[in-house]
């Protein structure tokens, strides 16, 4: 299989987030509990599902861009690859003239807080490049699609939604407005 290509088999299930050997997380990264200190840091990491370890630095570019420079293993096909890999990153501004970074997915150049590498592929994107979801959404879609069917189920927590957890307040009103 060609690395890098953007052709990949297809699967007969999305791929979730928690089963992605990488997971970088930028809120881990830079902020008050970050590893970011104003000048180059160089360490590892263990981030992702298998503490997966990856080697990074966190310095600026010849136009003081702040970027992420990673490197880690990947298993292909009981073959391991070294990756390397650069990621920059974005600001937003919130509230109080405070900064926010992003990742840029190296993959669509979206900004994202996250990015992953999903197991049996080798790069970093982020989960729409990769077409991910979430187990805990997809418990959670199961448990909407089973009110819908079931309107004995759905009804009375419609009736008497004090009587019943926000939570499943939530999921009977996903079962009734169909998304
Ligand atoms: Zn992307």
């Amino acid at each position: 299989m060609a690395l890098g290509s953007g052709r990949w088999p297809r699967r007969n299930r999305r791929l979730t987030i928690e089963e992605c050997p990488v997971e970088l997380d930028v809120d881990l990264l830079i902020g008050p509990r970050g590893v970011w200190a104003g000048t180059p840091v160089s360490g590892e990491l263990q981030w992702g599902v298998n503490d997966t370890s990856i080697r990074f630095t966190l310095a600026r570019d010849d136009d003081l861009r702040l970027t992420f420079a990673v490197e880690y293993a990947v298993e292909i096909d009981d073959a391991v690859e070294e990756v390397a890999e650069v990621i920059r990153f974005t600001t937003v501004v919130i509230g109080c003239g405070g900064l926010r970074h992003l990742f840029v997915c190296p993959r669509c150049g979206d900004r994202r807080k996250k990015l992953y590498v999903p197991p049996g592929r080798t790069r970093v994107g982020c989960r729409g490049c990769y077409d991910l979801t979430s187990l805990h959404h997809q418990r959670h879609d199961n448990r909407v699609a089973v009110l819908r069917r079931d309107p004995a189920r759905l009804r009375p927590i419609l009736q008497r939604p004090d009587e019943y957890s926000e939570s499943e307040r939530y999921l009977a009103m996903r079962a009734v407005v169909g998304e």
